[in-house]
């Protein structure tokens, strides 16, 4: 077996994976899959990997043992700017689902199925719901997934094709989990909410990997990250800790010289807990009231693993920036127009804390950037010709000449 054990992030409780689990009993923190590194190191070589199947699980040594539920998620491409030097765009739009939510419920729902559970029930903002729902499709599990009522259109119709039991709750995915957690018991269903299941992160943690191996083995200065959950940030800082111990890439501070990347949040204006929560020195965040942006991703008003995330921004000597969603509309707009990308509003966002960063002098020119692009904008088309209407209510005088409305 690969995997040598659970363990708890905040009391360090080690558990057997031989059943599923959710979170620590004792204090709820969330828990993280252990291999046995040591046994890898110096027989297993980042350039050993050339040459295998260009998906997530050709990282095979460091994911759970068991037969994927896959649908080709992972190895997206990471583009070098037309505009930036030294910047790269992770593109994550371009896996199934059109999300990086993919790699996550690749992962879930392998060991789901090896579990032998039948009923998975989550909440979503929305494109977690759509991939848990594919990858139940392909795993033949049932899916039940609460979302907000205005989550994208694309999400509603994507749960519904694959099959999924759907509910659309008034109010936000910090409800949508307490739905959850409430039926859960009675109705059977195994949790895999954002971090109360142990594999989530282990699927997305391979961006970090990805990260690594698609530079030669380097890592970068900064990784920027849109951050709803937090999810990928937490699992790539677990990736850049396992491959320390893989000896794949040098160790903090080691002879080689190379260390972690800096790891930067971007949250929308209207929804930040992790920013303000940083920006006051605090290591968790509060529940952040009457959260509104139109990229869907980002309105989690509460992320359970927040004091991963606030500790992995310190440990990095990172960043936590806020965007306003006139600057992500105009940012996806910019990014799709320069460099050919058509990003979800959560990935934009990557672009406007970039932008900042360098303006305020945190990021050089010189800097090797990762900008995570976390899903394609063919999801949001809903969402964003909504807040290009908006946007034209609340400057009518910069879009209009001589009576004529257009884009001048
Ligand atoms: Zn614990």
């Amino acid at each position: 077996m690969r995997m040598s054990y659970l363990e708890c992030t905040r009391c360090g409780e080690r558990l057997s994976a031989d059943a599923p689990r959710n979170v620590c009993p004792k204090d709820g923190g969330v828990l993280f899959a252990r291999y046995d590194l040591a046994s890898l190191r110096g027989k297993l070589r980042g350039e050993d990997l050339r040459g295998r199947v260009a998906s997530m699980w050709r990282y095979a040594e460091v994911l759970p043992e068991a037969e994927p539920v896959t649908l080709g998620e992972g190895f997206t491409p990471m583009l070098a700017s037309r505009e930036f030097e030294n910047v790269f765009i992770k593109d994550e739009g371009l896996n199934p689902t059109g999300s990086f939510k993919a790699r996550g419920m690749s992962a879930a729902l392998t060991m789901a199925r090896q579990y032998g559970l039948k009923k998975l029930a989550a909440p979503s903002a929305g494109n977690a719901g759509g991939a848990l729902a594919a990858y139940a499709a392909a795993a033949g599990l049932e899916a039940y997934i609460f979302m907000p009522q205005d989550v994208p259109r694309a999400n509603r119709m994507e749960c519904d094709y694959f099959g999924a039991h759907v509910t659309l709750a008034d109010g936000l995915i910090s409800d949508c989990g307490r739905m959850v957690a409430e039926r859960k018991d009675s109705e059977g269903w195994f949790d895999v909410s954002t971090l109360k299941e142990p594999f989530r992160v282990e699927g997305k943690k391979t961006m970090g990997y990805e990260v690594a191996e698609q530079l030669g083995w380097k890592v970068p200065d900064a990784i920027v990250y849109p951050t709803g959950g937090g999810v990928g940030m937490i699992g790539m800082w677990k990736a850049f800790e396992e491959m320390e111990e893989l000896g794949w890439i040098g160790e903090r501070g080691g002879a080689s010289g190379t260390k972690r990347p800096k790891m930067i949040t971007v949250q929308a204006a209207g929804c930040a807990p992790i920013v303000k929560a940083w920006e006051a020195g605090k290591s968790a965040s509060e529940m952040w009231t009457r959260a509104s942006t139109f990229a869907a991703g980002l309105r989690v008003p509460k992320a359970y693993g927040d004091y991963l995330i606030l500790d992995i921004l310190k440990k990095s000597g990172g960043a936590a920036v806020a965007a306003t969603d006139e600057e992500i509309l105009a940012a996806t707009r910019h990014w799709a127009s320069v460099e050919g990308v058509f990003a979800a509003p959560e990935g934009a966002a990557s672009l406007v804390a970039y932008q900042k960063l360098r303006a305020s002098g945190f990021l050089r020119a010189e800097d090797t950037v990762v900008l995570f692009n976390t899903g394609s904008a063919y999801k949001y088309l809903d969402m964003m010709e909504a807040e290009e209407r908006k946007a034209e209510v609340n400057v009518p005088a910069a879009r209009s000449i001589g009576g004529i409305i257009g884009p001048y």
